[in-house]
């Protein structure tokens, strides 16, 4: 593939013109983005969206076809301790805070087969990072329930949650190449957010000056751990923490380099910060409905039409019609039992209605498992999560052509 900017060398480069029609088309037919173009696209002026999202909406429609889907999900918390401190989170707590809590096995196992029995497909894992760390009361706690680490515990809560028919996906933090073996036979995906490459956001006075887990060069370690492991994984960045559009450029380059060397990033999610009340942001600008399609539009040109792109709905519950146009696939996980614990002020979108509102955009709305149909392969998969994976598979073809719809609470 070749740069925008050098399709003509004789010309001035693209990139200096800002010519977004022209990166744009260009992206679209395969040429490679490289960091100035796409800040440019970053930056695109409001009178030049319509080429963006044209260009990008085009370029999903020939890989994916106007089939856009959601994984329907059992959320569960298996602790809200963490230690670090992220200047937007509400999700996080200390041991004598109220509302910390660590799920015990049989609250996993009671959530997991309720969530089974509205149709969920998929148990996301979701937790605070590296508690054990920070926290003796903590240490006692995994003592009591007979493990010695965060990740063992998740494990079993794995096997419980495979046991009641779902298929996990971790997200717990930052972990090691050891910890990531450890789960991946239980795990049919995992996931970290990238968030962002900037490690100014590390410095005193930003939002990660207080979360040793959210420094960069951890974090893109962890993915490519992930990648030689040959494990689905999702990634993604954080809109409006205080980063520049250039470091938001670098965020997708930095993922798109990682997929090309391990060919293993199953998603991407574009994320907007959501400022919440009793934190250190409450008071931030929160990312704009067109900065977000921008930004998305920006992502599909630059990370490809067969790459998944997703921006979670509940978080723009506005903008459902606008991200579908710029390029998205996919919602991410929408549960029938769960609250988003991470976003609790923002519901899930009513399957029904976002299939109604999908259908009168012009875009079919599909469940799908929580791996992406390209990487159910022994590849990707441990050997014995095949017969479950593909179990599933049938049964959501199925139920496609009866027309049925999982997860519709
Ligand atoms: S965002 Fe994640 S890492 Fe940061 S404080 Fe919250 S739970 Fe911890």
């Amino acid at each position: 593939m070749e740069s925008v900017a050098r399709e003509n060398p004789a010309e001035p480069s693209v990139a200096q013109t800002r010519d977004i029609g022209r990166i744009s088309r260009a992206a679209a037919c395969g040429a490679r983005l490289e960091e100035a173009e796409l800040v440019a696209l970053l930056e695109c002026p409001e009178g030049e969206l319509d080429a963006l999202l044209s260009a990008a909406g085009e370029f999903r429609d020939r890989a994916k076809g106007r089939d856009v889907t959601y994984s329907p999900k059992v959320f569960l918390p298996i602790t809200n301790l963490c230690r670090d401190r992220c200047s937007y989170c509400t999700f996080r707590k200390g041991p004598g805070d109220p509302g910390a809590w660590t799920m015990t096995p049989a609250e996993v196992a009671d959530w997991s087969r309720r969530g089974r029995e509205l149709g969920c497909l998929e148990a996301l894992m979701c937790l605070g990072d590296k508690p054990e760390r920070a926290f003796k009361q903590y240490r006692q706690t995994l003592g009591s329930l007979g493990v010695k680490s965060t990740t063992e515990y998740v494990a079993r809560a794995c096997e419980l949650a495979l046991d009641e028919g779902l298929l996990p996906h971790t997200n717990a933090g930052v972990m090691t190449a050891e910890e990531l073996a450890l789960l991946r036979p239980l795990n049919v995906s995992m996931g970290l957010m990238l968030e962002s490459v900037s490690a100014r956001l590390r410095g005193r006075g930003q939002v990660h000056q207080y979360a040793p887990d959210k420094e960069p060069r951890v974090r893109l370690r962890m993915i490519e751990d992930a990648g030689r492991l040959n494990i689905p994984f999702t990634t993604g960045i954080l809109l409006g923490i205080g980063e520049t559009a250039l470091e938001r450029a670098q965020s997708l380059l930095a993922i798109r380099q990682a997929h090309e060397r391990y060919g293993h990033i199953q998603e991407v999610i574009i994320q907007n910060f959501r400022a919440k009340p009793d934190t250190p942001m409450a008071g931030a600008r929160e990312p704009g409905s067109l900065e977000m399609a921008c930004t998305i539009a920006a992502a599909r040109l630059v990370l490809g039409g067969e790459m998944n792109l997703q921006a979670p709905p509940n978080l723009s519950p506005a903008d459902i019609e606008l991200f579908l146009r710029a390029g998205i696939n996919d919602f991410g996980g929408i549960s029938p039992l769960t609250r988003d614990y991470v976003n609790p002020e923002a519901p899930w979108p009513h399957v029904a209605r976002l299939a109604e509102r999908c259908a009168r955009a012009g875009f079919r709305l599909k469940p799908r498992l929580a791996v992406y149909p390209e990487y159910v392969s022994e590849r990707w998969l441990n050997p014995s999560l095949m017969p479950v994976v593909e179990r599933l598979e049938r049964q959501l073809a199925q139920d496609g052509a009866g027309g049925q719809q999982h997860g519709t609470p």
